[in-house]
């Protein structure tokens, strides 16, 4: 079973995911979409994961989702485990707003159901200050706000491509543990 799970850069997804895993990770199995893109755009001279929405064509982007798809689809039928693919919605690059899910990841992969982890913008901002590792975009409430709703628009349409329900996160700060435990009892639903 896949269940795909989506938030704004800086919303906390990747922490939120750290600590369900240990609790529960020996149920599920995390799979990071950048990841695994990474792998494939290598061949474009794509050095960091940051780079891939900057440096490539949506083209060459939607070559390598369809790639990504088809791979963590044959994993999902192998295991008993819930795959949990950890990605986005959409993708800023100077083309526009890019679908993280477009139809051809969507007919690819068989996906259960959507998780959209979400905060404040100020939250959000402050965040990104924060992470050095990362080339985040620097982005203002508007742009944050232009950004979320695009995500939105993108479940709400896989939502109705998929009949897959969207399952949205409030992650407040100072409030972690409230995130951890919803996104594992939500997981735990699925596996019963
Ligand atoms: P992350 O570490 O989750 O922010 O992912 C790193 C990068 O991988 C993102 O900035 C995107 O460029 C790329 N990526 C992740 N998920 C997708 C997707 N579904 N479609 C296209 N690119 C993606
Ligand atoms: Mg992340």
């Amino acid at each position: 079973m896949i269940i795909v799970i989506t938030g704004l850069p800086g919303a906390g997804k990747t922490t939120t995911i750290e600590a369900v895993m240990k609790e529960i990770g020996d149920k599920i199995q995390v799979i990071s979409f950048g990841t695994e893109m990474m792998k494939i755009v290598q061949k474009y001279g794509v050095n960091h994961r940051d780079e891939i929405r900057k440096k490539l064509t949506p083209a060459q982007i939607e070559e390598a989702q369809i790639e990504v798809a088809k791979y963590i689809d044959k994993i999902a039928k192998e295991t008993k485990k819930l795959i949990l693919v950890d990605t986005h919605a959409s993708i800023k690059t100077e083309f526009g707003y890019l679908p993280g899910i477009p139809d051809s990841v969507i007919y690819n992969m068989k996906i259960s159901g959507f998780v959209y982890i979400t905060t404040k913008y100020e939250e959000i901002i402050k965040r990104r200050e924060k992470d050095v590792t990362r080339y985040r975009d620097e982005e203002d409430k508007v742009e944050i706000s232009l950004h979320n709703e695009m995500n939105l628009a993108v479940l709400s349409a896989c939502a109705i491509k998929t009949g897959a329900p969207v399952k949205i996160i409030v992650n407040r700060d100072g409030q972690l543990e409230k995130s951890v435990n919803e996104l594992k009892n939500y997981l735990l639903r699925w596996l019963e």
